[in-house]
């Protein structure tokens, strides 16, 4: 061991048993931490902020755990929007997903549009969906997000009573119109401190982007951070002509 090495793991002794030295020394007490084993894995730096990776309508057997497997080999977490049905045939999936750190949302037992359903069918696609995530593992997810981004007053009462967060995505990937890894990767260099990235974790196209999406999320000091409820609504990227749907009540933030 270098000499400098020694005397840092005796100082570091020393603090330990001297809670009154290291009080006094903070600078010293940093030294100390710095050469622990856990310190030796530095936290990712996030300068820059966070923005949220979320992947809609899986869960896919296939292409998700391929998904999941660049998501941990970064280091890095996103937010599952998956659909009841899918979720209930391919439960395994969902318990990997959430195995690996990542969140859960609800999107929906069938993928309809919300905005031409009564009031009670929107329940059953929000309650029957959140109650199967609830029955593999749990828990119950907290955020909710609208297929096609289609909701309206009717939607939003059932949300609110639920006690669900709406989450809809500032940028959109195209990835399901066959946008290109290069697309994919040009755009989400866009992309800023607390935005909501919408993805679709079905395609191979997308989960070849991913890795390099986070390559330059680390190179712009950026994080993968998860979906947060914010008091302060977003405003949303919407694809079809909305009037004043287009505000959502999250953001990304860190895990
Ligand atoms: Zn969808």
């Amino acid at each position: 061991m270098h000499p400098a090495r020694v005397w840092q793991v005796l100082l570091g002794v020393m603090l330990a048993v001297s809670p009154v030295v290291a009080a006094d020394s903070v600078g010293a007490v940093g030294g100390v931490a710095a050469i622990g084993p856990v310190a030796e894995q530095p936290a990712r730096a996030c300068p820059n902020g966070y923005v949220a990776l979320t992947f809609d309508d899986g869960p896919d057997a296939v292409t998700t755990p391929a998904l999941v497997d660049e998501l941990r080999r970064h280091g890095s977490r996103a937010t599952f929007f998956v659909i009841g049905a899918k979720a209930a045939a391919a439960p395994e999936v969902v318990v990997l997903v959430r195995s690996e750190g990542m969140a859960v949302g609800n999107h929906t037992y069938d993928h309809p549009f919300l905005d031409e359903l009564s009031e009670q069918a929107v329940t059953d696609e929000l309650t029957r969906t959140s109650a199967i995530l609830d029955g593999i593992g749990g828990p119950a997810p907290t955020l909710f997000r609208p297929p096609y981004g289609r909701r309206n007053a009717v939607v939003e009462r059932v949300v609110r009573r639920l006690g669900l967060t709406e989450v809809l995505w500032s940028y959109d990937s195209d990835d399901y119109e066959e946008a290109s890894v290069e697309q994919m990767v040009r755009q989400a260099e866009k992309a800023t401190d607390g935005e909501v990235l919408l993805f679709h974790d079905g395609y191979h196209s997308t989960v070849d982007a991913v890795p390099q999406i986070l390559d330059v999320f680390d190179r712009r000091g950026l994080c993968a951070g998860q979906v947060l409820p914010s008091a302060t609504p977003q405003q949303a990227w919407l694809d079809y002509d909305g009037d004043d749907k287009t505000y959502y009540p999250a953001v990304a933030g860190p895990w």
